[in-house]
């Protein structure tokens, strides 16, 4: 038989289930999965993934697609008693897109399909009422006449040409409002639209009902490749060739009255992680009113007044939801006559306070195990902790003033502030120059996803908590208010007027509270958030916070579950500091030459570089040696003998020389030299590559003072803290090795520099001496490298540039081209490449453990805090990363994944 395509969903016979994601995408294997725990759903079916990827290599439909499609469609008439295109019992379909991740609002859905002039007379027979009949046969010709046919505004400052009749026709009648509208009036509503159809696009309305659902699956297979779809999977990193699944469904209808309607729900809060159901609905409304934000929606706790049996239902499925998935879900509901009907689950995209909470009660109710628990967090949204709130003196004072223009939904919490702009593409432009933006929009739709990430915050006047603004904006961590009605946005003037009568132009400062959903005139400080203050500050106790509590809780489950270490980078004792108080358990990467840079230390170092011969080299090195042992001293005591790695000087030396004649002049003075003789040395210095020039361990081999200085001063410290009673753990490492011979002569002047020290001081110091593996001869030749290193630590950054053959500082606009045409899926300088510089580190661990097994292995690039690639260094088995401070968190939790997600053997 040929490969199928069709899964049938519903009424007993559903075919799919939750864990076919891939082939049936989320919101197909949600509805079959809900159909099988008995949850109502209307019955339909799903075409697979696998129909969009062969329509997509193909340009047509897989061959009898239409047959099975037909058998299905026969089902779902069977088991409602209606059929498709009939005019006395007529069935009506939606066509809904749904990939295997969600992609909320990116792609198209067609409702209503299935109306004519004739069939249109039997649903208003149905229905018992021609009202609710037209007003779906109006949505059906508006939303197949943009989405299928592409009668669209042309800007996004134009007013939607189906609207514009729409307007044109109340404003005939004399009314305000949609629901004024009689069926006569619907009906011409449908003339004039199908006429602006013929007008702007030249095509006749297809009234063949056949014509209309394979004009709308063909529309949902395409619009995977439409520009916002495109550009949201850039952004969440979602792979071109997955392609979307498209769910046919049969139509329930919220347009039947007060006792109809349509919502979307969360099973708990998801900005605060509060329980209990959470959301809102319209009455007498089509589901895509909700999420469109066109008209504000009541909260959903207003259900369990006017409709109190439908509540009590949803809150049934939606804990019956909760217990079979294991999590948050973000649910989507109609009620036809006071008759439930699910038609989406997914899980609910919550801030990361929100996450925090739910993962921490979901334990405590036995609904996740603490593994679960660690994997419902995205690591990354665990920097949200650290975001910035408002300093409360300050917003009280401006509350007082009357700073307060406005208030909102707190759809995102934090605090903001920048220049308000009014469309996506001014919000994008603004910041690419530097600015801080707030985005203003009436209401945000798919198109402005690159604008919002480009904002500070997000400010809208219309839609819920659940609108595409407040989504998105959680999803992205952005600070948000939303349906701030006491606002009016002025599109072509540019400004917006608030309720008080404060006037705001393009380009005015604003701020945005998104904890509370106030707007305030004015750019705001900020200060820091409270697990930074009981953590870092130390400015609040610890039993004073609960989400501190939370999340002291929640990352000592992801410690327990982790393989990895994380440690960090780290130059300064403050750093070091920090990085101890996030968790970290040792300094991975300690770059000596940021140190020489301070106060009058790059005198001495210029002094060195500039020195005529090797006397004067060491004369400028003893005036270093002294500082930069009392640095060392710092480090180990902030680390509390944990394992600290410190890198012999690794940049190329005119790095620390001025180029400038002035400045070289001036320098020159300084150091009682002649101001040519400089020069010609800064001149000497130049290298036409120096990347791959004189720098890493190649300094200390032609300037073995250089590394024998660093040497002692390290052991020194070493020796300075052991007397103290202090432990030490010092590593140093080699830079930039090739090969063996290089590290063999660095590993001699280092081990005889610190016997001159141990044997004058008579003390031992247990030190390791190691290199980076950052070119690939290096990683090639490993189990050379690793009979004399006692640990290797994955320079990622010179890695990728070397094997990539790319310079990072040259690399940006190709690989900005690279990105873009999918030439590279990621950015390897921020993701490793596994299958190449991943491949070198793989051979490096195999070669380096074979020569000593006991090699410890790290990486210290700037991958080491990239969750992606913590994954990938869990596997290959390295003993730590290290990141920066601020990730060690992130890279905690994101080792705590790796290994939860490990295969068990
Ligand atoms: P999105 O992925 O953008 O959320 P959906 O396919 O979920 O798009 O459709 C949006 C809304 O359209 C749904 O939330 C629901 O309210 C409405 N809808 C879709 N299919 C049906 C149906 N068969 N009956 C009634 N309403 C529907
Ligand atoms: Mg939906
Ligand atoms: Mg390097």
């Amino acid at each position: 038989m040929d490969k199928k395509y069709v899964y049938f969903f519903g009424d007993g016979a559903t075919e799919g289930t939750a864990k076919m994601r891939d082939l049936l995408g989320g919101k197909g294997a949600g509805l079959a999965e809900m159909t099988n725990i008995s949850i109502p759903v209307p019955p339909g079916f799903t075409i697979t993934t696998e129909g969009c990827v062969y329509y997509y290599r193909n340009g047509e439909f897989p061959p009898g697609l239409d047959e099975e499609v037909e058998i299905h469609l026969g089902r779902v008439e069977q088991s409602l008693d209606r059929r498709f295109g009939d005019v006395d019992k007529p069935l009506l379909l939606s066509v809904r897109s749904g990939a295997r991740v969600s992609m909320p609002g990116m792609m198209d859905t067609v409702l209503n399909i299935g109306l004519n002039d004739k069939t249109v007379a039997g649903l208003a027979r149905q229905m018992g009422d021609p009202r609710p009949a037209y007003d779906s046969y109006r949505r059906f010709v508006q939303m197949y006449g943009d989405v299928v046919l592409g009668l669209k505004p042309e800007t996004e400052d134009d007013v939607d040409p189906f609207e514009e009749i729409i307007e044109a026709v109340k404003k005939d009648r004399g009314v305000d409002l949609d629901v004024e509208l009689g069926a006569e009036d619907l009906r011409e509503l449908v003339r004039l639209f199908k006429e602006a159809v013929k007008e702007g696009k030249g095509v006749d309305f297809p009234d063949d009902p056949r014509e209309q659902l394979w004009g709308a699956i063909r529309s949902v297979f395409a619009s995977w490749d439409n520009p916002r779809a495109i550009a949201y999977r850039q952004i969440n990193n979602i792979p071109d060739e997955w392609g979307t699944a498209a769910n046919v469904q049969s139509m329930v209808f919220g347009n039947l009255g007060d006792d109809s309607g349509s919502g979307v729900a969360f099973t708990r809060n998801p900005a605060t992680g509060e329980t209990g159901l959470y959301g809102e609905f319209l009455s007498n409304a089509q589901g895509e009113d909700v999420v469109a934000g066109i008209r504000t929606p009541k909260p959903i706790a207003a259900l369990g007044e006017d409709m109190p049996e439908v509540y009590r239902e949803l809150e049934d499925a939606a804990r019956k939801l909760e217990a079979h998935f294991r999590d948050l879900q973000d649910i989507e509901f109609t009620f036809e006559r006071g008759r439930l009907w699910l038609l989406q689950t997914r899980a609910g995209k919550r801030t990361a306070y929100a996450a925090l909470t739910i993962a921490i009660d979901m334990v405590a109710e036995g609904l996740m195990s603490k593994e679960e628990a660690l994997l419902s967090m995205e690591p990354e949204q665990l920097n949200h902790f650290l975001r910035p709130v408002f300093n409360l003196e300050q917003k009280e004072a401006a509350v007082k003033a009357g700073k307060v223009i406005a208030r909102g939904l707190n759809a995102g919490p934090g605090a903001a502030a920048g220049k308000v702009v009014f469309n996506a593409a001014d919000a994008a432009a603004w910041a690419e120059r530097g600015e801080k933006v707030i985005l203003v929009r009436v209401e945000t739709s798919p198109e402005d996803i690159r604008g919002m990430s480009a904002a500070q915050g997000i400010l809208t006047e219309r839609g819920g908590m659940t609108s595409h603004a407040a989504l998105v904006g959680r999803q992205m961590g952005k600070v948000c208010v939303v349906g701030c009605s006491d606002i009016r946005i002025d599109y072509k003037k540019r400004r917006f007027v608030a309720l008080g009568g404060a006037v705001v132009k393009e380009g005015d400062e604003i701020s945005l509270d998104g904890t509370t959903g106030e707007v305030l005139l004015g750019a705001f400080e900020t200060q820091p958030s409270e697990i930074k203050r009981v953590l870092i500050d130390e400015t609040l106790a610890p039993d004073e916070s609960t989400v501190y509590r939370q999340f002291a809780d929640f990352m000592s489950w992801a410690d327990e579950a982790r393989r990895l270490e994380v440690w960090t980078n780290a130059d300064q004792p403050d750093q070091a500091t920090v990085a101890v108080k996030f968790g970290a358990q040792g300094i991975g990467l300690c770059r000596t030459e940021h140190m020489f840079f301070a106060g009058d230390r790059i005198t001495s170092m210029r002094k060195m570089i500039v020195a005529r011969d090797e006397a004067g080299r060491r004369a400028a090195l003893e005036e270093l040696r002294p500082i930069q042992q009392e640095d060392f001293v710092g480090l180990f005591r902030a680390m509390a003998g944990r394992p600290v790695v410190i890198r012999t000087l690794d940049p190329p030396l005119h790095e620390f020389l001025p180029h400038e004649p002035a400045h070289i002049e001036k320098l020159a003075g300084q150091m009682d030299i002649p101001a040519e003789e400089l020069a010609e040395k800064v001149e000497t210095l130049r290298e036409l590559n120096p990347m791959l020039g004189l720098r890493g361990c190649r300094l200390g081999i032609i300037y073995p003072e250089i590394t024998q200085m660093q040497a002692r001063a390290i052991i020194g410290a070493a020796v300075q803290c052991i007397r103290d009673g202090a432990p030490v753990r010092p590593e140093i490492m080699i830079p930039l090795v090739s090969h063996v011979n290089e590290l063999f002569n660095q590993f001699m002047v280092v081990r005889n520099a610190a016997d001159e020290i141990m044997d004058d001081e008579g003390v031992d110091v247990p030190y390791k001496v190691g290199t980076m593996i950052e070119v690939p001869r290096a990683a090639l030749t490993a189990d050379e490298i690793g009979l004399i290193a006692d640990f290797f630590s994955f320079g990622t950054n010179d890695l990728t540039q070397t094997t990539f053959g790319f310079s990072r500082d040259d690399a940006g606009p190709f690989l900005r081209y690279y990105l873009a045409h999918n030439i590279l899926k990621e950015d390897p300088f921020q993701t490793v490449d596994v299958n190449g510089v991943g491949l070198l580190m793989e051979i490096a661990v195999e070669k380096g453990r074979g020569a000593k097994a006991e090699l410890e292995i790290g990486i210290c690039g700037e991958h080491g805090g990239d969750p992606a690639t913590i994954a990938f260094c869990h596997k290959i088995g390295l003993n730590y990363v290290s990141c920066s401070p601020y990730r060690v968190p992130v890279a905690r939790l994101a080792a705590a994944q790796a290994a939860i997600k490990e295969p068990q053997t």
